[in-house]
């Protein structure tokens, strides 16, 4: 791919008018601009531009059947790129938008095929950030984003995350800061006989099911969905026996978030968490390998590694989402040996999102 020259737009109060004008303008023209949600950093382009879409997919070498999720900032929006939004999205859009949930519904025939992965449906989400809600109110169109790191590198949660991965890829970054909330957004397919969870986020199963009568999970509230669901079942084509169509959510079929060092991820109930972590830790110790420990600060009182980073309590998942992805990057930079994360923390809430990103980054070890 050719070099482009990334231009960094550091936004703040003062700047915020001129900054949100010149990276619209980018998007207007055609252009890639990452920049800051609520739930991580995405990279945007004109979601109705195929050739501007086309960018998000060379800039991140993500495979053309991985369907985007289209950006808006109000329901008018929603309604000129969905057909037949039924009642319970009007219900879901009272309760969760803006926010970290994301809809899936009918497209309509102005959405490209880039960007559904040639599928007859559309993500659709509005974020809870002004930086995002800005770009595209003054773009006038909705921004395709998927999460802005490389293909399978843990998502970015950091200005400086993108930069690393994306610099020379892609036309602009927003530095607004670091993300509230860490993880990706709760994907629900409102296409199927029953609203259907095919990635936890940011709001739980839970908070769901309180607004919507009956809602199926397709094995990702729990922690597995996405390939973890698959790996669960051996092979991809279990998946279809399973109800979990991979043509549902092709995003499914991709390993994502990992880390470059190996990882582990320990659950159990809390005292038997904390054992085989000290166990795993003397076994690589002997080995001569290096430990990186991602912990709640229960486990911390009783186990230390070579390198210990402290994310959260164990009833405090929001604050491991916060700090996930980060970490795993933080650690990798270390040049730790292998990672062990620790999972005692509390399933329910975004804690279900968080062990699922877990699981999958360690490839289910
Ligand atoms: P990302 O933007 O990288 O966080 O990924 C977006 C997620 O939404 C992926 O898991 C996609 O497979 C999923 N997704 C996007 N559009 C659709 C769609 N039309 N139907 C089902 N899943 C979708
Ligand atoms: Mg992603």
């Amino acid at each position: 791919m050719e070099a482009t020259k990334t231009h960094i737009f550091r936004i703040n109060r003062e700047n915020f008018e001129i900054m949100i004008k010149a990276a619209a303008r980018i998007i207007k023209d055609g252009g890639t601009v990452a920049f800051p949600t609520e739930t991580v950093y995405g990279l945007g382009a004109d979601a109705l531009n195929p050739a501007a879409v086309m960018k998000i997919f060379r800039a991140k070498a993500r495979p053309a059947d991985n369907p985007l999720i289209a950006h808006v900032a109000s329901r008018r929006q929603i309604c000129e790129i969905a057909e037949e939004v039924p009642a319970c999205a009007f219900d879901l859009m009272d309760a969760f938008m803006p926010g970290p949930l994301t809809l899936i519904l009918k497209r309509k025939v102005v959405v490209p095929d880039v960007t559904t992965g040639g599928l007859d449906t559309v993500a659709v989400r509005m974020p809870d950030h002004p930086v995002a809600l800005g770009l595209i109110r003054v773009s006038g169109t909705p921004i395709a984003a998927p999460s802005a790191n490389r293909s399978g590198k843990p998502s970015p949660t950091t200005a400086a995350h993108v930069a690393a991965d994306l610099t020379g890829r892609i036309d602009a970054i927003i530095d607004g800061g670091q993300v509230r909330i860490g993880v990706e957004s709760t994907v629900l397919d409102l296409t199927s006989p029953t609203p259907t969870i095919l990635r936890p986020g940011g709001i739980g199963i839970e908070d769901i099911r309180g607004c919507v009568d009956k809602v199926k999970d397709a094995g990702g509230a729990r922690g597995a969905g996405d390939m973890g669901a698959m790996r669960a079942m051996g092979d991809p084509g279990d998946v279809a026996s399973a109800g979990i169509s991979v043509a549902k959510s092709p995003g499914m079929k991709y390993t994502h978030y990992a880390p470059e060092t190996p990882m582990i991820l320990v659950e159990g109930t809390p005292d038997s968490v904390t054992t085989s972590i000290s166990r795993a830790i003397a076994e690589y110790h002997k080995k001569g390998s290096r430990v990186g420990l991602m912990m709640t600060k229960e486990t911390a009182e009783q186990v230390s590694g070579d390198e210990n980073l402290i994310l959260c309590a164990r009833n405090d998942p929001g604050a491991y989402a916060h700090n996930l992805f980060g970490s795993m990057r933080y650690l990798d930079s270390l040049n730790v040996d292998v990672i062990i994360a620790d999972g005692s923390i509390q399933s329910t809430g975004v804690g279900a999102a968080v062990l699922n990103r877990l699981r999958k980054a360690a490839g289910h070890q």
